[in-house]
């Protein structure tokens, strides 16, 4: 169906790190019998795992990607768990995945992306690895392997940027990036589509995007910013959108973690400011890390959690998982989480929760798109009265009319009129709000979206090395 709001927002779960490129297959031998010898590991290596359960054994691999894959003895069915394999592509409804390059430079010589997987329809967008140098994980990160690697593959590339939030440094920022965006556009594969990256807030972000425009490019990425709290971060968004929508075809807004601004955009969406929104959430992975399954009913209509290492959630026996993703239907038991490598639990837990998150927001567009602003609040209401109190389910109602207002007046006339939303503290969405952090207890084993560090001089540092690259590129 052309033109559906499926059509018009996209959700992207971020952080997916594809294991050797190889992903998790499962083969599964089934018994007739039920057996009462429970859970048992009978062999296992670095990449493999072969597991008893009640009434299947199941052999558990990172090597999918062979031309031939090989049947261990005996076993009756095979299961590709890769994100990038047709089947549980398919089987997330995923459209949209994103890798980071960072997560892939130096590795893996040789093998693609592109060319092991068999993906049908579902683009993989590639993030720079700004992030990551403003964060201080790297000083340089080299055009010219990057884009090599980019050519071989994704399909959609984020602009190699350099954020930082000091004011003095973001036109030298600009600069870079562009001179960046410059060698990429000369060195890129003919097909790989560039989205552009706009930084800072209100008219300095305007002025950036004068800066670092290219004609050449028809997407625009930018960041959530919701470490400025929900309403300046959703103005400094719709105003990005609203100020470039006659230029660009696609709006990226960058780390969404906060599913009430996810909904917020999805109604952006639906009122047309720009052709296509698609927002980027590491969540899945999050809660992966906190061995947390995601779990949508439709029936409830909210997201709920289950943590994995609590048998006490549990009735009596071997609890069944309960969902019917290609990972629950495979692995069958909640028990056999626990006799996994963590890295492999955090891989089939995060592609569960992609999953359910998938369900969540084509549910929500669907019902956003068919039904008039007041029953979405009331779904609004439903969802989230219970994590996020009456006062914040209020601001989430207000967030929609601030949108809608946004789109018909623009945003100046918006944010005058929803002025204390800005300024009063008890109006703003409280601060814990902003991750889907308050759903699950404990630390997170990844950072959520934090303020860029305020360190002039590491920003400087890097700005040096690209001037240096590009000096020499001359
Ligand atoms: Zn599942």
């Amino acid at each position: 169906m052309p033109n559906s709001l499926q059509d018009k927002f996209r959700y992207c779960p971020a952080g997916i790190k594809l294991r050797a490129y190889a992903g998790i297959g499962v083969y599964t031998k089934f018994h007739k019998f039920r057996r009462s010898s429970g859970f048992r590991v009978r062999e296992q290596s670095k990449h493999h795992i072969w597991v008893d359960t009640p009434d299947r054994e199941l052999f558990i691999t990172d090597q999918t990607m062979m031309d031939a894959p090989h049947y261990p003895e005996g076993f009756h069915t095979f299961t590709n768990l890769s994100y990038l394999h047709d089947g549980p592509s398919r089987d997330l409804d995923q459209q949209m995945v994103m890798v980071n390059y960072t997560d892939h430079m130096n590795k893996y010589d040789g093998a693609t992306l592109r060319n092991q997987a068999t993906l049908d329809g579902s683009i993989i967008l590639a993030d720079s690895g700004g992030f990551q140098l403003a964060s201080g994980d790297y000083d340089f990160i080299d055009p010219e392997y990057e884009i090599d690697w980019l050519n071989r593959n994704v399909d959609l590339a984020m602009v190699l940027d350099i954020p930082n939030s000091a004011p003095h440094l973001m036109v030298r920022s600009a600069q870079i990036q562009k001179k960046n965006t410059d060698y990429w556009l000369a060195h890129r594969r003919h097909d790989l589509e560039l989205v552009n990256i706009m930084h800072g807030v209100e008219e300095d972000a305007l002025r950036y995007h004068e800066i670092v425009f290219d004609p050449a490019i028809d997407r625009l990425a930018m960041g959530g910013l919701f470490y400025l709290g929900i309403f300046p971060s959703m103005y400094n968004v719709m105003s990005g959108i609203l100020h470039t929508n006659d230029h660009y075809k696609h709006h990226h807004v960058l780390g969404v973690t906060h599913r009430g601004a996810m909904m917020a955009l999805m109604y952006a969406a639906k009122l047309g400011v720009s052709p296509l929104i698609s927002v980027d959430s590491s969540s899945a992975l999050q809660l992966s890390c906190y061995r947390t399954l995601y779990l949508y009913d439709r029936m409830e209509d909210s997201l709920r959690t289950e943590d994995i290492g609590n048998k006490g959630n549990y009735s009596t026996g071997h609890p069944r998982l309960p969902c019917s993703c290609s990972v629950c239907s495979t692995l069958v038991y909640a028990d056999v989480f626990r006799e996994l490598r963590g890295d492999i639990v955090d891989a089939l837990v995060c592609m569960h929760n992609i999953h359910s998150f998938n369900h969540w927001v084509k549910h929500n567009l669907y019902l956003i798109e068919n039904e008039p602003k007041e029953s979405i609040k009331a779904a609004i209401t439903s969802q989230f009265q219970s994590g996020y109190g009456p006062q914040g389910v209020k601001d989430m109602h207000a967030l929609l009319d601030f949108v809608e207002m946004s789109a018909e007046k623009g945003v100046a006339k918006a944010k005058a009129r929803f002025d204390r939303y800005f300024h009063s503290t008890k109006n703003i969405i409280p601060a814990k709000m902003i991750s889907d952090q308050d759903l699950v207890k404990g630390e997170g084993c990844l950072a959520s979206e934090t303020a860029p560090k305020n360190d002039h001089e590491w920003t400087e540092h890097i700005l040096n090395q690209y001037e240096i690259f590009h000096a020499s590129e001359g």
